[in-house]
């Protein structure tokens, strides 16, 4: 039987704040275990929470940033389970008044996909089971830090379609300074619920929760095996039970964690800690004039505005550091093209084996070289010395070039002379040249620059063909 594949996400991502979301502990990865804990985190009996403004402000800057409407109300509550690495037996989440409502993210292919809320919570602690004999280690650093959770509407039906959605929504968090999105740490998370449907049909499936998966690739590999299982078990007449799975990488498959027969009932409640939290127009505002611009916008712009390919717009925008420069260089220097081309050509291949890289030259320093090219000053033989030399010295552009002797202009006399002992000293080359022109423009040009030490203005040259030739 055909079927239509369901999917919906809920996505967990670690807010990038100083201190943990309702105690004044730091928020922070790898501290020595329990060292950023007090009587709120740990839970002990009459401690009282408070709530930090700024992992409010980073959920709202999330909603801005995936279309989503901002509550002016929004209401903490508590969801009561017992897990000992939730130390209150509850946790403070939102389930009725989240900070924020709808919103979508648009795929290439032009598809909306639908968010249904984005909420403010706290993580829980992180537990270590070392055997039956000795137990289990309890840390409770990362309990109390604040998440975000992303959750969509049931609109995704392949494995590509989250893939896409899962980088654009990482990449604009970093981009907008929400989280690092560090998914090896834990950082964001994703949780997929995938129901299948005969083709066509209006009513859903029922589905399952995968949890644990913490790479594009887990996610995406999950979604092909779980997809195949249902397939299996409704093809032999078989029924879906509601459960949450646990995606094993090493294994490649999912196991049944518990059914939704054992599942909770988290009566959830208002904090009655907490005050509702009341945004103003004026805070969104506020924040939304903080908001830098998001990547697919940047895209847009380079490919409408500065007229460059596709291409070139995904790989200036891969970090917001890249693309910041390379705005910056086209404010100083207008030739976004010209820009394009040396920072994908020439610097990234510089940084090629580092993650949180630097450019080794400032924009205005790659800004004058380039503009020393265009002018023909220099041809970009020598402007890729210059680069190396100002990257190795610190100098500007312009003392270096005078110091190396770089500005040395070829005279159309000279090359003239170049072109005419060519011509005299190998007939062939006439004779190919009458031929076919462009095959041997190449060489020309080479040979020139081989007996002017690359000095030779290309254009030039290639102008003086004609006339000896
Ligand atoms: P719960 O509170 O039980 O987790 P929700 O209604 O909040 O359930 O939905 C959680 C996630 O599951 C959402 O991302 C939603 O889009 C998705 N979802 C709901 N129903 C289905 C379904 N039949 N098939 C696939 N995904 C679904
Ligand atoms: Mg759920
Ligand atoms: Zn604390």
């Amino acid at each position: 039987m055909e079927y239509d594949v369901v999917i919906g996400l809920e996505i967990h991502a670690e807010l990038k704040t100083k201190t943990k979301v309702f105690c004044s502990c730091k928020n922070e990865f790898g501290a020595k275990p329990n060292a950023n804990t007090c009587p709120v985190c740990t839970g002990m009996p009459g401690a009282l929470p408070i709530i930090n403004r700024h992992a409010v402000e980073l959920c709202i800057k999330a909603g801005l940033c995936f279309g989503c409407s901002i509550s002016e109300y929004a209401v903490m509550e508590r969801k009561n389970y017992f897990y000992p690495d939730l130390a209150k037996a509850y946790q403070i989440s939102q389930m009725v008044h989240p900070i924020c409502i709808g919103g979508g993210i648009e795929l290439k292919s032009g598809k909306l996909m639908r968010l249904n809320r984005i909420h403010l919570e706290e993580d829980a602690g992180k537990l270590t089971h070392i055997s039956r004999a000795v137990g289990t280690l309890v840390d409770y650093n990362r309990g109390g830090t604040p998440l975000i959770e992303i959750v969509t509407e049931p609109d995704f039906s392949t494995a590509e379609e989250v893939d896409e959605f899962l980088k654009r929504v990482r990449e604009s968090l970093i981009y907008a300074g929400i989280a690092d999105c560090k998914m090896e740490e834990g950082g964001m998370r994703c949780d997929v619920n995938l129901s299948l449907k005969p083709k066509g049909s209006q009513v859903l499936g029922t589905r399952t929760e995968m949890k644990n998966l913490n790479s594009f690739k887990s996610v995406t590999r999950a979604i092909e095996y779980e997809i195949k299982r249902q397939e299996e078990i409704l093809d032999e007449g078989g029924k879906i039970i509601q459960e949450t799975r646990k995606w094993d990488d090493a294994k490649g498959k999912n196991l049944s964690m518990r059914t939704k027969e054992q599942a909770q009932d988290y009566r959830y409640f208002p904090d009655p800690d907490i005050l509702p939290i009341s945004i103003s127009k004026s805070d969104v505002e506020r924040i939304k004039e903080e908001m830098p611009m998001l990547p697919e916008d940047r895209r847009k712009r380079y490919v409408e505005e500065f007229g460059l390919p596709e291409y070139d717009a995904a790989i200036l925008t891969s970090s917001k550091y890249v693309s910041d420069y390379f705005e910056k260089c086209v404010k100083i220097f207008d030739s976004p093209k010209k820009i394009s081309n040396w920072i994908m050509v020439d610097l990234l291949k510089l940084v090629k084996e580092q993650e949180d890289f630097v450019f080794p030259i400032s924009e205005e320093d790659l800004c004058e070289i380039i503009k020393m090219v265009e002018e023909k000053i220099i041809n970009k033989t020598v402007g890729l010395q210059l680069l190396d030399a100002v990257i190795k010295t610190g100098k500007k552009p312009s003392v270096l070039a005078k110091e190396m002797n770089l500005i040395v202009t070829i005279s159309e006399k000279q090359i003239l002379l170049l072109l005419q002992k060519l011509k005299s000293e190998n007939a062939k080359v006439s004779e190919d040249y009458a031929k076919e022109p462009q095959k041997v423009v190449g060489f020309i040009v080479g040979y020139v620059m081989k007996n002017t030490a690359g000095k030779a203005n290309a254009e030039l040259v290639k102008s003086l063909i004609q006339k000896v030739f």
